[in-house]
């Protein structure tokens, strides 16, 4: 069965001292995540072993939010996946539209850090999603389909079932704008659709497909409802601790 996710993106914010507290105020609720549920926090690299340290023993898991495309070697300032997985961390955010935007992140980049998770145990939350005119055109589902047929088509069955898709419509990431209900929802069922076009009913089942776009407490019950909604990567919202626990609430069971 699918998970129900509720992921914190932090972004590159907050000290560690900032990062610490919000940490704390979150544990201090000890919200419990149920057996097909999970909480993660996709913080920034200086933090993954303080926050992995912290969140551990109440059942959350922690992700990077970016890692390298190479493997090793010289490659200044990169952060490979075997060093991920060395210090415990087994999620990687991949293919964020701010990587993509403004890191150069093509697909042939994507698909060799998504082989590079995969090939570490590391699980990929991979992100998809239109700008604004590709939405006014109507031509959302081609460009989402276009995405995930670049980046994830070489990968088997099996190996589809461990990455996590996050459908993020970039005109609602950071704006205040939300996707309604509904249109989360048939977004969802076209990117299952397209999975279980390609690799059968059974893996696009089993494929936990998150939103995120403005995502916060007040509208997490709603956009979570829907089925194929499988809760949600937040920016902004995460960084507020009740904020956040109301969202990890609002997770279905
Ligand atoms: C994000 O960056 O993944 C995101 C969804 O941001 P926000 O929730 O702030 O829109």
């Amino acid at each position: 069965m699918r998970k129900q996710i509720a992921a914190a993106n932090w972004k590159m914010n907050l000290t560690l001292e900032g990062a610490q507290g919000l940490l704390d105020d979150i544990l201090k609720e000890a919200v419990q995540p149920g057996a097909n549920q999970q909480v993660i926090f996709a913080v920034p690299f200086p933090y993954l072993m303080m926050a992995k340290e912290r969140v551990t023993q109440q059942g959350y898991a922690v992700a990077a939010q970016n890692c390298s495309n190479k493997k090793s070697g010289a490659y200044t300032g990169e952060v490979s996946v075997e060093m991920l997985r060395s210090i415990g961390i087994d999620h990687c955010i991949i293919g964020h539209s701010e990587r993509r935007e403004y890191y150069g992140e093509i697909d042939e980049i994507l698909q060799q850090k998504l082989a590079l998770c995969l090939d570490h145990g590391v699980t990929p939350i991979f992100c998809c999603g239109e700008a604004l005119d590709v939405r006014e055109k109507g031509k959302q589902n081609d460009f989402v389909r276009e995405q995930l047929e670049k980046a994830l088509f070489e990968f088997s069955g099996s190996e589809m079932k461990k990455i996590v898709i996050a459908y993020e419509p970039i005109w609602a990431i950071g704006t205040g704008k939300t996707a309604t209900a509904e249109q989360a929802q048939q977004m969802h069922a076209f990117i299952r659709s397209v999975l279980a076009e390609k690799w059968g009913l059974d893996v696009a089942n089993d494929v936990s497909i998150l939103y995120g776009g403005s995502v916060k407490g007040a509208n997490a019950n709603e956009l979570f409802g829907s089925p194929d909604v499988d809760g949600g990567l937040v920016g902004g919202a995460s960084l507020n601790a009740s904020e956040f626990i109301q969202i990890i609430k609002a997770l279905k069971h």
